[in-house]
């Protein structure tokens, strides 16, 4: 089943086109990777799903459900949460705090425990962490923090911002294997990142992303063995 549906989407900053007439559909399940150079309209994508960003043509669909229009606010409630690219954590709170945040447009808050226990599950470094603030955490585990956020959202469809980004690579590896977990546990994930090796092999499809339109889409696997993607994206010459 089509869970998310770009449709010939535009997305502008002023008179600056950053995203030109992109279509891409998530199949509820998947975890699907978006790739492209710096400035290639990634990061203005996620916003546009999300709803950070408004889209200046085309629509977005979310379960059948023309979200295009809608605050962003809502979008978190019909099971849209993203982990924004450079962590955005809330640094003055601790990490129980930052995860209860997360958790914000859920009608059953009351019950919060069992979300509380698997995120503790999937980044045991927060669970020991529990009353550290944010700020004061390393990189990589507010990496884990913002992603475990979104994650109290309960979300249907994970948006994940450049989740290796500034991470030493035990991290690397470790996010890529927590991502996995995630999509293996029922939730869809879309992908967003500069570590193509690692997002393609994790992902069951991709696009590519070249200055705001997608030039080509595969599998994972496919795309991984294109010559030109080697070459352009994962440094093999
Ligand atoms: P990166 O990997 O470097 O974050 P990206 O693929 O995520 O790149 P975007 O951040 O989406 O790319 O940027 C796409 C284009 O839009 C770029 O040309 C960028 O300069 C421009 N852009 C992004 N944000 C703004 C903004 N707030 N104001 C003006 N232009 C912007």
């Amino acid at each position: 089943m089509t869970l998310l549906e770009l449709s010939d989407v535009s997305v502008h900053y002023g008179r600056i086109q950053a995203v030109s007439g992109l279509s891409i559909t998530v199949d509820e399940g998947e975890i699907v990777t978006l790739i492209g150079a710096n400035g290639a309209g990634k990061s203005t994508t996620m916003r546009a799903i999300s709803g950070i960003r408004p889209i200046s043509g085309g629509t977005i669909r979310f379960d059948g459900e023309d979200i295009s229009r809608l605050r962003g606010d809502l979008r978190v409630v019909r099971g849209i949460s993203q982990s924004p690219e450079g962590r955005g954590i809330f640094p003055g709170m601790t990490v129980l705090e930052n995860l209860d945040m997360g958790a914000y447009a859920r009608k059953d808050r009351k019950n919060l425990q069992p979300d509380f226990d698997r995120v503790f599950e999937l980044f045991p470094r927060l669970a020991e962490r529990k009353t550290q603030v944010g700020g004061t955490m390393s990189g990589g585990e507010q990496q884990m923090l913002a992603i475990g956020r979104a994650l109290m959202a309960k979300p249907r469809l994970l948006l994940l911002d450049e989740p290796s980004m500034g991470l030493a690579p035990q991290f690397i590896q470790q996010i890529f294997r927590i991502i996995t977990e995630i999509n293996r546990q029922g939730t869809t994930v879309l992908l967003v990142e500069q570590n193509a090796q690692q997002a393609l092999s994790r992902a069951h499809r991709a696009y590519v992303l070249e200055t705001g339109q997608i030039t080509k889409s595969g599998t994972g696997k496919e795309l991984l063995a294109d010559t030109s993607i080697k070459e352009a994206y994962l440094g093999v010459g």
